[in-house]
């Protein structure tokens, strides 16, 4: 691990120590345990006393690799990987949290983090508030004695809002907070959020961190003290990652920096394209001057990202024929693929929310997302005219 290095060599640079066959690159550990030499190296081990791993639910060195790889990324102190970008999420929760604590939450989140908030945290009474993303004022209103933790996305899915990271440190650190921040769409190539104070940053690695549609995976990483307690509670209840995703995943990095500067530059372009097209009502991107946050995007990102959010002019009947015309974007459940994906949000992902609850977040009938890939920007631009049009 070099911390003086830069992002992009820290990014292939950063590997587990070779084995006695002096491989160049790094090798999949497909073992569930480790041996010793004798009981004594046994006993150390699962005393605490040495560095060695024990067993594959607890460590493995491709988790190692990872871990060590997007700590540096992120500026943090400590990891763990997790199964899931839902497993990361749950179990930093379950961690962390204990009966009768509050959770405030920007209230635009991922689907299935709003079902561990509504539906699976009140299970042991921990109750979520939540708070409009754009109005940092309006979060001391939910602010009560038992208030434990922030947590917030940004940028968010899928109406591309920002939140001010600063604002919201400065929040948690003025109520005592731990500041939780889903940096899943950003990558922590274009965002570092524990520069700006958070506690923990949580990524759903199956999005751009594999950045090509193929494994699942999670990571938390952050301050060393509540890593340990997130650790000590997925060695126990096994949400830990398989190491050949963890093997995918560390190499997927190598590329995360190239892949992100043409995902943005796609996106940048598309964007411009559906700004100027009369079957477009608005188009959200952090990259255009006209996204209503962009001096925030400016301030605490390199670059806007691989996801525009824009209106078709027709509400949801013309979002349905648009996606039904469309001949190479793919229609899929996933983002942060090489391939460009278009999805209709109010149909589908969020068709589990009340109308009212769409509303709230911005999910209205015309909206489409897309998550922008690496196709050759005049490709991506054809498919999507033809389909307006
Ligand atoms: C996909 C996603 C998750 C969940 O990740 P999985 O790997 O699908 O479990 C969490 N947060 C955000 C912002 C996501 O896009």
């Amino acid at each position: 691990m070099n911390k003086e290095q830069k992002f992009e060599t820290q990014a292939v640079r950063t590997q587990i120590e070779p084995t006695h066959a002096k491989e160049h690159s790094t090798p999949m550990y497909l073992t569930s345990s480790f041996i010793y030499d004798d009981a004594e190296e046994m006993r150390a081990s699962f005393a605490g006393e040495n560095n060695r791993h024990i067993y594959s639910r607890f460590s493995n060195p491709n988790y190692q690799e990872l871990i060590d790889k997007v700590c540096l990324m992120e500026d943090a102190e400590a990891g763990y990987v997790f199964a899931t970008g839902m497993s990361a999420v749950f179990s930093s929760f379950a961690a962390l949290s204990k009966t009768g604590d509050h959770i405030i939450s920007c209230r635009s989140i991922f689907g299935s983090t709003h079902t561990v908030f509504t539906k699976i945290l009140p299970k042991w009474n921990i109750q979520t508030t939540y708070v409009e993303v754009d109005d940092p004022a309006s979060w001391e209103k939910a602010v009560q004695p038992n208030s434990k933790l922030f947590y917030l996305e940004t940028p968010t899915n899928p109406g591309v809002d920002l939140v001010d990271l600063e604002a919201a440190s400065t929040f948690c650190k003025k109520h005592g907070l731990l500041m939780i921040v889903d940096n899943c769409f950003a990558t922590p190539y274009l965002q570092q959020p524990i520069k700006f104070g958070a506690d923990l940053v949580i990524h759903s690695a199956t999005k751009f961190i594999d950045g090509q549609g193929r494994v699942m995976g999670g990571i938390t990483v952050g301050k060393k003290e509540l890593i340990e307690e997130i650790y000590a509670f997925s060695r126990s209840t096994g949400p830990a990652l398989s190491p050949f995703n963890a093997w995918v995943l560390s190499k997927s990095l190598e590329t995360l920096a190239v892949r992100m500067d043409r995902h943005c530059e796609n996106a940048l372009k598309l964007a411009e394209f559906l700004s100027t097209h009369p079957e477009v009502s608005w188009v959200k991107y952090p990259g255009l001057k006209s996204h209503p946050q962009y001096g925030i995007a400016q301030k605490q990102m390199i670059a806007g990202g691989a996801v525009v959010a824009f209106g078709v002019q027709g509400g949801l009947e013309k979002g349905r024929s648009f996606l039904n015309n469309l001949k190479m974007c793919s229609l899929t459940a996933n983002l942060g693929d090489s391939r460009t994906i278009a999805t209709h949000p109010s149909s589908t992902t969020h068709a589990k929310l009340s109308e009212e609850e769409r509303q709230k977040v911005g999910i209205t009938p015309e909206l489409i997302r897309i998550s922008v890939g690496l196709e050759h920007i005049d490709d991506i631009i054809n498919d999507i005219q033809q389909a307006l049009t």
